[in-house]
């Protein structure tokens, strides 16, 4: 895990560095204004995304879907609402840092318009690098200053004291960098029992086992609804088609799949508009029900608000 400062090939929301401008996407949801922001991406090894198949099973799948027969990408995207009172920040990205791949928040932001200072709640879904570590600059300063960050009282309690899980040594780092950004927004923490609202129209759901304390978050604004899975769901392919294989990505993996399983189901029931923080950017869809399993429906582009 390398330390790249961002900035230096960024400006007005264009990542030159990567020969892509760099996205945002807005949408309406009610009254309020959604915009879902690229950070970037991960490149993760694909054996890690079921460690309860036989390795042919798992091979063959990767395979037929194109996700990458070694590694796979897994795009990143945050999400601020504008609620007309509130500037909601969901998730800060991995600042560069999480992997070099990631950052593009902050250029994402100015691109779309959205002065950082303005934003005054930042939610963190749980305090996994590419979450959170976007939250706190390369010198170590505090990126949303007026914002009150909030986290479950469960996930803040289990990185600060993590139990001897017998983490693999290169985790070390992972626990050191969340316990380093958690000490420098400490005095901007607030720390929540999931299920409360942050503010109106705005709401946590308790969806543990990737992490203990993952929270997804609920918005609702005049009869429209919107669910944020964080990483309770982590690929708009495989979570969705086998929900019981276990993602090596997981903390609690038996865990990880009753909360996907109940989330899925609540989501091809209710019907709200869904936005998954590692599927394919915007990561704006559907679930539907197929089987005994269920299936990721991207919703079509909308060219106007
Ligand atoms: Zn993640």
């Amino acid at each position: 895990m390398m330390a790249v400062p961002i900035g230096a090939a960024q400006s007005a929301g264009v990542n030159r560095a990567a020969g892509q401008v760099t996205a945002y996407y807005r949408f309406k949801l009610g009254t309020f204004t959604v915009t879902a922001l690229s950070d970037g991406f991960l490149t993760l090894p694909s054996p890690l995304l079921a460690t309860n198949v036989a390795e042919p099973e798992l091979k063959g799948f990767v395979r037929a879907n194109y996700i990458g027969d070694d590694q796979f990408r897994a795009q990143i995207t945050a999400v601020v609402i504008d609620t007309g009172d509130h500037l909601v920040l969901v998730d800060a990205g991995g600042g560069g840092r999480a992997q070099a791949t990631t950052g593009l928040l902050m250029a994402g932001l100015e691109g779309a318009g959205i002065d950082p200072a303005d934003i005054d709640r930042l939610v963190l879904t749980h305090a996994h690098p590419d979450h959170l570590w976007g939250a706190v600059g390369g010198g170590g300063e505090i990126r949303f200053a007026s914002a009150r960050h909030i986290i479950s009282d469960a996930e803040w309690a289990f990185w600060m004291n993590p139990p001897d899980l017998g983490f693999p040594e290169r985790w070390r780092g992972m626990v050191e960098g969340n316990q380093n950004a958690f000490r420098a927004i400490a005095d901007r923490i607030e720390r929540i029992k999931p299920g409360v609202e942050v503010v109106t129209g705005i709401a946590t759901i308790d969806t543990p086992g990737h992490t203990p304390g993952h929270m997804s978050v609920h918005v609702a604004s005049d009869g429209e609804e919107l669910v944020i899975t964080g990483d309770a769901i982590t690929h708009a392919v495989l979570s969705f088609a086998h929900p019981d294989w276990h993602s090596g990505f997981d903390g609690d993996r038996d865990k990880a799949v009753a909360t996907r399983r109940r989330l899925m189901d609540l989501m091809a029931t209710d019907r709200p508009l869904v936005l998954g923080y590692h599927f394919p950017f915007p990561g704006v869809g559907h679930v539907a029900r197929e089987g005994d399993a269920y299936r990721w429906v991207s919703e079509q582009w909308r060219w106007s608000l």
